[in-house]
């Protein structure tokens, strides 16, 4: 090769020395007259005419900026090595250290800003044609073609991830490419590529990724990489933005895309590392940021785009975006909407934006939610979110005409229940479905009166608020109807029977069935949650249902489960929380998380049960079990599994209740901790007694919030810290969760 490269250049006494490279061999060669950069390209005809720009790039650039940029010596060749054919090409070696082997300081990042602006200024002036006809993976603009490598990213979840900035790009860049600044960049400002001599950026090499692109990404690509290894991205950006504003002036619409190209520039970094990683694992440098690019990724989630956008203004010495005050949000509301509809929170929350266990408020502040439950898989989940805009960009219709969506859900939802549970009805909400269970029971059995579970809560319908004793018995509520039996709880922390095994169970159970029997009713259902969550997140004693719905059938009656909030994995090992007690009901109420947020309900039941009912008048529902409606909750179902999101919840709930637990016995003021996955009630007690402690809840729910986590209270005395966040929290979260409560209990005055 030496000998071969001597005749070609002309060159004497060559030596070569392998470099690293992306996808290209690179060579650093010494000569007699000096030391060159060799790259060499496997010949391709369309390289060669980008290779050939990319020269004429540099001799542009070395015009005006000697030693700055690499400048081609001699014009490129093409030689024949080892039966290859390759295109060669000598570059002038330019000294300095690179970015990433130096120690950063805001100084050396200003002049990295100031170094590209001046570069893109230049740039402003430059054209070629054929770079403009360049479509290819790492130019923003063309994100979605990072899209085929998403199935080489093996854990569902960080694909998914991927998947909600993609998404986010075509939602929020993808707009506005039309109304930004198109300009030839580097495109590449990564630390690999960025020479600094005596903390000053100097150099910038390799312009293999020249790109006629948006002008802003030369600046989100640099951004990047200089934030993706910092413990704090947003104060390492600020130097690099501030010194390029004043060299080249940023526009607003530029400023507030950052965000999201800058995740879009990470993106295509994961995919195309793990695109590599499948097909040509050994080549490391290909590989060398992905772990960086997922560390960052992830973090960028936790800040959101309204903090980012608004820490990149300041930078800039610009204010921060324009946002409504919370006081009038509140009155405006409070114009047209009853008091009735409360608001969360001592001081409420103007909320922006969400995506999976996150939450955003005007302001930018990032909330970690563990309190919604109705984005089971995450806030803004991209498949949620695409099977949604698909269906309704298709066709949505009402259950009189035919289409696959009902049967192909329908099929799959009952796949998830014991046979005997095989006919299912779509509504909109879970009142609708207790509401329709109800309706179900009384064409079953002919019965005529209910039995239901003290502090249960099954909507706000009326035949609903009949059955939620929540609601009839609050000081202000109807009362209870003359065909409701209420039985009590069966709780084992609060209730009669404390032993927490079977036998407490049984004897609630018998103690019910001693009721019915004096009551003189004969019951028509019998309906409860597993856990019931208006309650306080009270399991019911394991045993109880076991030894209950027997005796309700064999007068006549159904056992209903409202798995509302307990369903859809939520509680880690069982997918529903019948399960948990060995029993299977004869009619299931499901809502909620059904489809992550989308309106809708569901009622499962027997065949025998539907058969009865259909002797009745035809049942319709205008929107229940639309496509849109279905084919949103079938991605839910298809993401718990490919995130094995049930699995996760049993993880991360079992470690949530073990850290909880470890604080429980340092603070007596936590009675107990209950629930199962990530369905969790923390009982708050007057310490050495049972006495509820609802002052102290509402502070921890209330301080946590100003801590920007969100949890509430909830059971019979507002008591209980109710968490249930989306199934994608994490251990961090919880570690984040367990540390503030620590920090809070500590310094509560007892
Ligand atoms: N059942 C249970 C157990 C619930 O928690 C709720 C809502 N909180 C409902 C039914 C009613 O559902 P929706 O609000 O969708 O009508």
């Amino acid at each position: 090769m030496e000998n071969l490269l001597e005749q070609t250049f002309g060159l004497s006494k060559v030596v070569l020395k392998k470099l690293t490279g992306y996808d290209n061999v690179n060579y650093l060669l010494t000569c007699d007259s000096g030391r060159f950069i060799l790259k060499t390209y496997p010949y391709d005809k369309e390289l060669l005419a980008l290779v050939e720009a990319e020269n004429n790039a540099l001799h542009f650039l070395a015009q005006n900026n000697p030693n700055q940029f690499p400048e081609p010596i001699k014009e490129l060749r093409i030689i024949i090595w080892e039966n290859e054919k390759l295109i060669v090409r000598l570059l002038t070696f330019l000294p300095g250290e690179f970015l990433g082997q130096v120690e950063q300081n805001h100084e050396l990042l200003g002049s990295l800003g100031q170094f590209l602006a001046k570069l893109d200024n230049i740039l402003l002036t430059f054209d070629h044609p054929i770079p403009k006809t360049r479509r290819w993976e790492w130019d923003l603009q063309y994100l979605s073609l990072n899209k085929k490598y998403l199935s080489d990213i093996s854990l569902a979840t960080e694909r998914n991830l991927v998947r909600y900035f993609m998404l986010q790009f075509e939602e929020n860049v993808v707009p506005q490419i039309p109304n930004l600044r198109m300009a030839y960049i580097h495109n590449d400002a990564n630390e690999s590529n960025i020479l600094v001599t005596h903390n000053r950026v100097t150099g910038l090499i390799d312009f293999g990724d020249l790109a006629y692109s948006m002008l802003i990404n030369e600046l989100a690509i640099a951004l990047t990489y200089v934030c993706y290894d910092k413990e704090n991205p947003l104060e390492w950006a600020e130097p690099v933005l501030s010194a390029y504003h004043k060299e080249l002036e940023l526009l607003e619409i530029e400023v507030k895309l950052l965000y999201y190209l800058i995740a879009a520039r990470l993106c295509t970094s994961v995919c195309n590392s793990a695109h590599t990683k499948k097909h040509n694992p050994h080549n490391l440098h290909a590989l060398s940021s992905e772990k960086m690019a997922w560390i960052m990724l992830k973090k960028w989630l936790a800040l959101g785009p309204i903090a980012v956008e608004n820490s990149f203004r300041s930078a800039l010495g610009w204010k921060p975006l324009a946002q409504q005050q919370v006081d009038s949000a509140l009155q405006r509301r409070y114009q047209s909407i009853s008091p009735l509809l409360s608001v969360s929170y001592d001081d409420p929350i103007l909320m922006e934006g969400a995506a999976f266990q996150y939450m955003y408020d005007q302001q930018g502040t990032s909330f970690l939610d563990a309190y919604n439950n109705i984005p089971h898989v995450g806030h803004s989940h991209p498949k949620v979110v695409e099977a949604g805009q698909r269906q309704l960009a298709k066709l949505n219709t009402n259950t009189r005409y035919l289409y696959n969506q009902l049967a192909d859900y329908a099929e799959k939802l009952l796949a998830k229940f014991p046979p005997s549970l095989s006919k299912v009805y779509f509504v909109n909400s879970g009142s609708a479905a207790s509401d329709l269970a109800i309706r179900l029971a009384f064409a079953y059995s002919k019965n005529q009166a209910l039995m239901v579970m003290d502090h249960g809560y099954h909507g706000h319908t009326r035949a609903a608020i009949d059955i939620s004793a929540y609601k009839f018995n609050h000081k202000k509520g109807q009362g209870q109807q003359d065909y409701i039996l209420k039985v009590p709880l069966p709780d084992t922390y609060r209730g009669k029977y404390k032993t927490p095994n079977e036998q407490a169970g049984k004897l609630y159970a018998q103690e019910a069935i001693e009721q019915l029997k004096y009551s003189g009713k004969t019951v028509a259902a019998f309906i409860s949650e597993p856990i019931v969550g208006c309650g306080g997140q009270v399991p019911l004693a394991l045993g109880y249902l076991q030894e209950l719905y027997p005796a309700i059938r064999n007068q006549g009656g159904v056992c209903i489960s409202d798995e509302v909030q307990t369903g859809f994995g939520r509680l880690g090992e069982h997918f529903w929380g019948y399960e948990a007690h060995n029993v299977v009901p004869d009619i299931v109420i499901l809502g909620k998380p059904i489809a992550n947020g989308h309106p809708m309900g569901a009622v499962v039941c027997t065949e025998e049960i539907a058969a009865c009912f259909a002797e009745g008048p035809e049942f319709f529902s205008s929107f229940g079990g639309n496509p849109v409606s279905c084919a949103i909750a079938q991605a839910v179902l298809e993401v718990l599994e490919e995130e094995k999101l049930p699995e996760h919840a049993q993880i991360v709930g079992a470690y949530f209740q073990k850290q909880l637990n470890e604080l429980q016995k340092q603070y007596p003021a936590i009675g107990d901790v209950r629930g199962a996955g990530l369905f969790i009630g923390i009982e708050l007690i007057i310490p050495g007694t049972l006495d509820p402690n609802p002052k102290l809840a509402n502070y921890l729910k209330n301080e946590l919030r100003k801590r920007h986590i969100l949890i509430s209270t909830d059971g019979p005395f507002d008591s209980v810290l109710k968490s249930k966040p989306p199934l994608c929290f994490t251990t961090e979260n919880v570690d984040q969760v367990v540390r503030e409560l620590e920090l809070l209990l500590k310094n509560y005055p007892t």
